[in-house]
């Protein structure tokens, strides 16, 4: 089951990254939706409410995704690790 294992991994990687980390040298925000978009995310406007000690899981809820979603998966990603052109459709909400 490759959701299973993905859902795991993310557990152990990602399950307790906080915001403040997306902003280390090289890293970038990432937000994935249930549909399929993936989008680069602006940490600032959370970052400004002084939400950097947040855990990602606790601000998905506050992106939507142009499907409708009102959440999506965050991830830090290395700036290799980002895919090219294409990504798009997911926003911070508030
Ligand atoms: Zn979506």
């Amino acid at each position: 089951m490759a959701d299973g294992n993905r859902q795991f991994a993310r557990e152990w990687s990602f399950g307790e990254a906080r915001l403040g980390w997306a902003t280390a040298a090289r890293s970038s925000l990432w937000a994935r939706c249930a549909c399929g978009r993936e989008a680069a995310v602006d940490p600032k406007p959370w970052l400004a409410q002084g939400l950097s000690r947040q855990t990602l899981h606790d601000l998905e809820h506050r992106l939507r995704c142009a499907c409708g979603a009102r959440r999506a998966q965050l991830e830090i990603r290395g700036l290799a690790e980002a895919p090219g052109g294409g990504a798009g459709g997911i926003h911070v909400f508030r």
